[in-house]
């Protein structure tokens, strides 16, 4: 019998070998493999059919050249990508980034998380991802149009409602997906479901927008709820400035929380009497401005140029990481600690290090990593794909009870699932394993494929 340990360590070290120039894409998988041995130790059929180094093979991955015109004229060209990870669990699904530090790795280790992450919200989609390093910072609305025709032009070979799915990550949102739509609606008809996050004025769904924050803090609920706990009267800083951050905040203040803090690039604000959300969203969803123009209204507020929220120092319960990847450092963690953070919650797709990793494990802080925590944004995708199915709209009140549900369902599939083979609670190896058990199982009724 193969030893588990070393198989895992093997798959590792050939990951490695072959892709020493995509750390974000060793990280996903380290943070991965880590973690799936009791799984595997009791199901060596899985370890016989080599289902996990399957896995790690994207099923396809496709790079494109496009070229769009600036508004003086002159010809410009980005890269396009999109890795169609895994289809056991049906069509891929996965949203697009547009932002300057996209490439192979940050594409796969995105469509790598999102295979477990879709495969925890228990409905029927696989895992898929892709973006572009174009940086929509500062481009007008016609530049932003023409782009997104010259990707769809040549992405919509690839994708359908029933093979690919594309949807908004970091820089794409219904303004985006609306060229996109309209693109591929020109050249090959009318086929709603092929994209989510549609404008709602055309088979867009209540609540997704919304998803991924609500998502976020239910889960945090949820948790809470099992220690007697609740989110009234928790302090809190959340990352980022952008839609999942936007509606983690109103879900939180909603449920009695204060939140305190969030940034963006240029910096971070503190607004010691709670953020103004209303303000919040006239700068960052209206005028598209900077973190710092919140101060010209709320002249009480702090602002930290050029720092991370999570370099501030400033007392709260839970920290709430809804930028970026790897936005929490070593140092960072440090001082989340001695800020007194009990709840690290991922809004974000592995915005924590493994160093950050580490002192929150030593800390004993409990950690709901983003597979598992921000799930809520891909699962109103499916539910949106339900609904451009049924050719029926579903009222807000619907989309957001399921949302609820499915991220309770999420927490305490990763809750006992930890328990089972680790005997502790562990929301990373719950995840983790809950995920992989299955696409695991699905990969091997499919067969060899
Ligand atoms: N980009 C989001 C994620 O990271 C949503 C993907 C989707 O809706 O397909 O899960």
């Amino acid at each position: 019998m193969t030893d588990v340990k070393e198989y895992l360590k093997q798959l590792e070290e050939n990951q490695r070998e072959k892709y020493p120039n995509q750390p974000e894409f060793l990280q996903a998988v380290a943070e991965f493999i880590g973690t799936v041995e009791p799984f595997l130790t009791k199901h060596p059929e899985y370890v016989e059919k080599n289902i996990l180094e399957l896995l790690l093979v994207p099923e396809r991955i496709i790079e494109f050249r496009i070229p769009w015109m600036d508004d003086k004229g002159a010809w410009k060209v980005n890269t396009g990508y999109r890795v169609q990870y895994n289809s056991a669990l049906g069509p891929y699904k996965g949203g697009m980034r547009f932002h300057p530090t996209v490439n192979q790795s940050i594409v796969k280790f995105l469509g790598f998380e999102q295979i477990f992450k879709n495969s925890l919200t228990s409905l029927p989609i696989g895992g898929g991802k892709g973006g572009s390093d174009f940086d929509p910072k500062g481009k007008s609305d016609e530049e932003i149009m023409r782009f997104c025709q010259s990707l769809m032009r040549e992405l919509q070979k690839y994708i359908g409602p029933n093979e690919d799915v594309p949807a908004g990550d970091i820089g794409v949102g219904a303004r985006e997906i609306g060229y996109l739509f309209g693109e591929y609606k020109r050249l090959n008809g009318y086929h709603a479901g092929v994209l989510t996050g549609k404008p709602l004025a055309y088979w867009g769904s209540l609540a997704r927008k919304e998803a991924t924050g609500y998502g976020l803090v239910y889960f945090v609920q949820h948790l809470l709820a099992d220690k007697n706990d609740s989110m009234e009267g928790k302090k809190v800083l959340v990352s980022g400035s952008g839609n999942v951050a936007i509606y983690a905040i109103e879900k939180a203040q909603e449920l009695g929380a204060t939140v305190y803090g969030c940034n963006d690039s240029s910096g971070s604000i503190i607004d010691e009497e709670g953020i103004d959300l209303a303000l919040l969203k006239e700068i960052k969803e209206v005028k598209r401005e900077r973190i710092s123009a919140y101060l010209e209204h709320r002249p009480q507020a702090k602002f930290y140029p050029n720092t991370t929220i999570w370099d501030v120092e400033f007392e709260y319960d839970i920290a709430l990481p809804c930028a970026t990847q790897n936005e929490i450092s070593k140092e960072s963690a440090a001082t989340l600690i001695k800020n007194g953070v009990s709840i690290v919650a991922e809004g974000a797709n592995m915005p924590t290090t493994l160093e950050a990793l580490e002192v929150f494990n030593e800390e004993n802080i409990i950690y709901c990593p983003g597979k598992a925590a921000n799930a809520g944004g891909v699962a109103v995708s499916a539910l949106e794909m339900a609904q451009n199915a049924q050719r029926l709209p579903w009222t807000f009140e619907e989309v957001d009870q399921e949302l609820n549900k499915i991220m309770k369902n999420i927490y305490e599939t990763c809750r006992e699932t930890s328990m089972t083979y680790l005997g502790e609670f562990d929301l990373v190896a719950g995840s983790n394993i809950a995920g992989f058990a299955r696409v695991a199982e699905a990969m091997v009724s499919q067969g060899l494929v």
